[in-house]
């Protein structure tokens, strides 16, 4: 039996309500062995979350990074298939964050949802922009998000929405799985194997993808803060982590067990064919074309 988050827990204290129970799946795993579920489609009655959600009072706060040649070449499809499969129904704060505020282009927003800019600086290697989105996601937080938003979704801007992303995606502490390790046996994980690396372990629970994590506001502070000391404390001793931020996110639920794993259907790379398994595409890695991004 898998655990229900408190929201569930809460309804289900009120109203003993046994439609919240998550459906089990033959084909896939939908529980951890800490018990807690691992979301896919099918396993769950969408209109009940979008109540109980609503009922909570939840509100998201989604974070987003686009520095340099990513504001161009995603922004404007990111934001806009999030208007339309992300969180309906629920107040939703976008946090965009850019060295250039001025290129944000103003899109079309529905009722309850509202889009903040904030300028950061642009670190010169992309290695650090996508480390030190950890201490600009931990500050806004502390400053701003906790005062506003229940929960915090954090992504990569090279993706888009193409189907339902739903509050039966909030928890405490959620994270992803990776669309290329799922099925893959652990040894081919690639986690930080450098016992220098503050972001070294020898094993772990799942492969989880750094392009999608939330949580409450207090567990994505609590992650992204302890991911930034990992991150500084490596360049101190002069390494750096096999996959960066990713690298160390992985030790971050290696010691602290997401309450919540949002199966592939939550990002999938549709290079990867003939999968039975993922019933609908949810959020979808966009083309990649880093010689002329990364240069
Ligand atoms: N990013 C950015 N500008 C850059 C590099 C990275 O805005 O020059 C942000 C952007 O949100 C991107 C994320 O950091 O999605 C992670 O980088 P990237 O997507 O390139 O990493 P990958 O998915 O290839 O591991
Ligand atoms: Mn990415």
């Amino acid at each position: 039996r898998c655990t229900l988050g408190s929201a569930e827990m809460l309804i289900l204290d009120n109203a003993a309500d046994a439609r919240l129970d998550l459906q089990s799946r033959p084909d896939v795993q939908t529980c951890t062995s800490w018990r807690a579920p691992i979301i896919w489609e099918g396993m769950f009655d969408p209109d009940l979350y979008d109540q109980i959600h609503r009922k909570q009072g939840s509100s998201v706060a989604l974070t987003v990074f686009a520095i340099g040649r990513y504001l161009d070449a995603y922004l404007e499809a990111f934001l806009n298939s999030s208007e339309h499969h992300f969180m309906l129904g629920l107040p939703v704060s976008y946090y965009v964050f850019t060295d250039t505020p001025e290129k944000v282009k103003s899109i079309k927003l529905g009722p309850q949802r509202s889009l903040r800019v904030i300028q950061v600086q642009r670190h010169t290697r992309w290695q650090d922009i996508s480390m030190m989105r950890m201490k600009t996601i931990s500050d806004t937080i502390e400053s701003d998000i906790r005062h506003h938003c229940t929960h915090v979704f954090c992504f990569d801007v090279d993706q888009v929405f193409t189907g339902r992303f739903g509050p039966e995606a909030l928890g405490d502490s959620v994270a992803q799985l990776h669309a290329h390790y799922y099925r893959l046996p652990k040894k081919l994980f690639t986690y930080d194997r450098n016992p220098k690396s503050q972001a070294f372990i020898e094993t772990g629970d799942f492969y989880y993808h750094a392009a999608v994590f939330g949580g409450s506001w207090k567990d994505v502070k609590a992650l992204t803060e302890a991911c930034y000391k990992s991150i500084m404390e490596d360049k101190q001793n002069n390494v750096e982590a096999l996959w960066h931020d990713e690298s160390h996110l992985n030790k971050y639920f290696w010691i602290h067990k997401p309450s919540r794993i949002l199966s592939p259907e939550y990002c999938w790379d549709t290079s990867i064919r003939n999968r039975t398994d993922i019933r609908v595409f949810r959020l979808l890695w966009a083309p990649k074309h880093y010689n002329k991004l990364r240069t």
